[in-house]
């Protein structure tokens, strides 16, 4: 048998894997770490070490690795039922989990249409939102307004009404081309004005695009209230509120991907919440299932709903699939998940420790190379920057991110910066003491990497 060890499997693995968003040969210097438990906010590698989550597994984790109430849930129910066609038949788990998403997000989402991640839900709710124009007698409503600096997912669809440079340059040729518009983005704002005002500012390129191109559009699509792989960015919820108005007035859907920030990232359960609003398209992934399985669903309204139901011969369907939609252990991750919500006052318990995640990261804020350190909920971002009084960036050819996650590692912490963004988006199972290990962390690192 072969010897279990990091370098063991490191091997093995640089023989056969190809990882997602990752240059391969960067592993011929940054060495992979091979997990094989995790517990709570933790994770073993192979030799023994752990590591504090605190990217919650690429933003997934809500409740810890391995929680006890999820795991039951999905052992129970894999001695039921495993899989079945959703198509033609039903089954418990989904229907359940149905009802309850329509319970819990805002007023008005009624139908709940499952895929398997983020991005598939993605080019449901686009898909979707042109049919619903094309059934409608608009087939001329095809384009998409997005922001500046988004992330939508990288599948074809959901990769082009996205804005961020890296994942996109070498598709251009592929994508459809969306009217962006400049984000609201906090970190833009001129001294002075506060995030209300500037997200104020910022809604007149909307405005202006919505009406130079609603009658070709079908929809606007947004992260609400925080750009998370365009590097932690955020925006006031005032926003949202004056682009659900205008979308009305303009005769144009709202889709919001709470992909990431569903399921209290943000400090409500939506952050759609924040601005009051009910989007006519909700994308929902990541912690629906807390991090344990591959499921997305959409939600929408009994309005577009009613735009597909038709006699057959009409051939207005929604026709979408994908083999594993509805997957009954999803399903049933998502239910537990739901029911932690229930059960522990989770969001309460999130606003005490993203209190304390404020105040780990309070001297950060006074950092020479910082340029901002903001928080929604349990997301916290600071900015490292080359020079503060101008916000100018490090160039990203220097990788300052780099140094803070090698440094991390040494102490024993998974952070991954976005650039030059150190970002906090941990489980929320994490402690008080783990919180204070990452203010320690990410201050040391900063220092580091902002070094000459
Ligand atoms: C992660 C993410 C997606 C894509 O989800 P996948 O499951 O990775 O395909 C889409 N939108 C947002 C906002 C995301 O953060």
């Amino acid at each position: 048998m072969a010897e279990r060890s990091n370098a063991e499997l490191i091997r093995r693995d640089l023989n056969v894997l190809w990882h997602p968003c990752t240059q391969m040969k960067d592993h011929e210097r940054i060495p992979l770490i091979p997990v094989e438990e995790g517990k709570g906010a933790w994770l073993k590698d192979l030799d023994g070490r752990w590591y504090l989550d605190a990217v919650s597994s690429w933003w997934v984790n809500l409740f810890g690795h391995a929680n006890e109430r999820i795991s039951e849930r999905i052992k129970a129910q894999i001695d039921r039922l495993e899989h079945v066609i959703l198509a033609g038949c039903s089954h418990e788990p989904a229907v359940e989990l149905a009802e309850r998403l329509v319970a819990v997000t805002p007023q008005g989402l009624s139908r709940c249409f499952y895929t398997d991640n983020g991005s598939s839900a993605v080019e449901v709710a686009l898909k979707m939102s042109h049919h619903y124009w094309r059934n409608s007698g608009h087939p001329e409503k095809l384009k998409y307004i997005n922001l500046s600096n988004s992330y939508h997912g990288e599948t074809v669809g959901a990769l082009s009404v996205g804005d961020v440079g890296v994942f996109k340059a070498a598709y251009e040729p592929m994508l459809m081309e969306p009217i962006t518009v400049p984000a609201p983005d906090s970190f833009h704002r001129e001294a002075g004005v506060s995030w209300a005002e500037h997200a104020e500012r910022m809604f007149v390129h909307m405005e202006a695009a919505l009406e130079a191109h609603a009658h070709e559009t079908a929809a606007v699509i947004v992260e609400p209230l925080l750009q998370c792989a365009g590097g932690m960015r955020m925006y006031h919820p005032r926003y949202l509120e004056r682009l659900r108005e205008a979308c009305d007035r303009h005769g144009v859907h709202l889709i919001a991907d709470e992909i990431a920030t569903g399921f209290g990232r943000t400090g409500t359960m939506f952050a759609c919440e924040q601005a009051g609003i009910t989007p006519d398209f909700m994308c929902l992934s990541k912690g629906l299932t807390a991090g344990y399985l591959p499921l997305a669903a959409v939600l929408t309204d009994e309005r577009v709903y009613a735009a597909f139901y038709d006699d057959f011969t009409k051939l207005n369907a929604f026709l979408h699939s994908h083999s594993y939609t509805g997957n009954p252990l999803a399903c049933a991750a998502a239910l537990a998940t739901l029911e932690l919500f229930d059960s522990d006052d989770v969001l309460a318990q999130n606003r005490e420790t993203a209190a304390l995640m404020a105040e780990a990261a309070a001297p950060l804020a006074e950092h020479p190379h910082v340029g901002e350190v903001r928080q929604h909920g349990m997301v916290l971002a600071a900015e490292m920057v080359q020079d503060k009084a101008a916000q100018a960036p490090y160039p990203w050819q220097e990788r300052r991110g780099l140094h803070v996650y090698r440094h991390a590692l040494e102490r024993g912490v998974l952070m991954r910066p976005l650039g030059n963004v150190v970002y906090w988006m941990p489980p929320y199972v994490i402690s008080p003491e783990e919180v204070r290990l990452l203010g320690e962390v990410a201050a040391e690192g900063i220092d580091k990497a902002t070094r000459a």
